[in-house]
């Protein structure tokens, strides 16, 4: 499979506003890569670094270090200019669309856009092609005279993904897409969504803090806790068998609808995640910044990072798994037992 898109290290650092003027990491040394035609989750709480990723990827938010490659050429520090002949390949559907949709304009014009800006059509060839876009999404052809506010959250979505997919990109960043949506209509968008990655062939970042949406959607996921990476790997493996120990507490974060369920995940998140969380805030420098959390954390988590480990078909960076960590339940180095 070919990458796509290739992040390297990548590190992102504000500078805290105020008097401060602290440096906030926000994204911390975080590698992976999106094949073509392949649909990756971003998952992690808030403050995890998920929507900086994104935002630096269609180069919204300046990088401080790494790299971003694109369809083999480094564009992490390319300037608006240059970054505009990436702009039809490399689309982004955001959780309020009208942030892509002028409320003063029909939207056939807004969906007009993108195609006459980054396909190099002409309007006047292009009343098919928006009947045929609004077709595609479930709207009928007379949404083009509309203007945004007569639509509901929903359909303003599917108009948002009409456009984002207009001008045949090859990846589509979609930045918690569905999480402004009531459950009947997320689960709408996200069956519209996963049609036209398979109908397209548009490899999909798909950025959320819902693993079981992610573990639906997507082909491989990445788990971030403040701006690293704990755990990568197949969705739905790492969905139904977490092993880092944040994926797990973040698995029984999710709420269910069966009483006993609910009050059983309650019970396991409670062993899952550290009762001493006082300290969630202030993770170690050096070490894990789930330690703070972790009841598994032992002295090393605090003082070294752990490195990424392959496991079986996943990577992960929790001392617990790798031999040379020093942690007192990591498996024996081999040659050791
Ligand atoms: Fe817990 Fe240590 Fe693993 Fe971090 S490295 S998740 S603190 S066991």
């Amino acid at each position: 499979m070919t990458s796509l898109l290739s992040l390297d290290a990548l590190d992102v650092t504000f500078t805290r506003r105020g008097r401060s003027k602290m440096p906030v990491r926000a994204v911390d040394r975080v590698s992976f890569d999106v094949t073509e035609g392949e649909t990756v989750g971003l998952i992690g709480e808030s403050g995890s670094g998920k929507t900086t990723i994104g935002r630096a990827v269609l180069g919204l938010t300046p990088v401080t270090g790494g790299h971003i490659t694109f369809r083999g050429e480094d564009i992490t520090t390319l300037r608006a200019e240059r970054r505009s002949r990436f702009a039809g390949s490399l689309q982004a559907v955001f959780q309020d669309p009208y942030g892509s949709l002028n409320p003063a304009r029909a939207v056939g014009r807004s969906l007009l856009e993108p195609l006459e800006a980054h396909a190099g059509r002409r309007s006047a060839d292009l009343s098919a092609e928006i009947t045929r876009m609004l077709d595609e999404v479930s709207l009928p052809a007379e949404a083009a005279d509309r203007y945004p506010h007569a639509f509901s959250g929903g359909q303003r979505q599917r108009l948002g993904i009409a456009r984002a997919f207009a001008p045949t990109p090859q990846l589509v960043v979609c930045d918690e897409a569905t999480s402004a949506l009531d459950v009947v209509t997320q689960a709408q968008i996200l069956g519209l969504l996963q049609r036209l990655g398979t109908e397209t062939g548009v490899a999909m970042l798909f950025i959320t803090h819902n693993l079981p949406l992610v573990a639906y959607l997507a082909q491989r996921v990445v788990v971030l806790y403040r701006g690293r990476v704990m755990e990568r790997g197949p969705a739905r493996d790492i969905h139904e068998h977490p092993l880092h120990p944040y994926t797990k507490a973040l698995t029984l974060a999710v709420p269910s609808s069966n009483p006993a369920v609910q009050r059983a995940r309650r019970a396991e998140r409670a062993e899952a995640v550290s009762v001493n969380s006082a300290n969630a805030t202030a993770p170690p420098a050096q070490g894990c910044p789930f330690a703070p959390r972790c009841p598994k954390a032992a002295d090393t988590c605090v003082t070294s990072r752990p490195a990424d480990t392959p496991v079986g078909n996943r990577v992960i960076a929790c001392h617990l798994f790798d031999s040379r960590s020093g942690h007192p339940q990591a498996p024996a180095a081999k040659g050791t037992t």
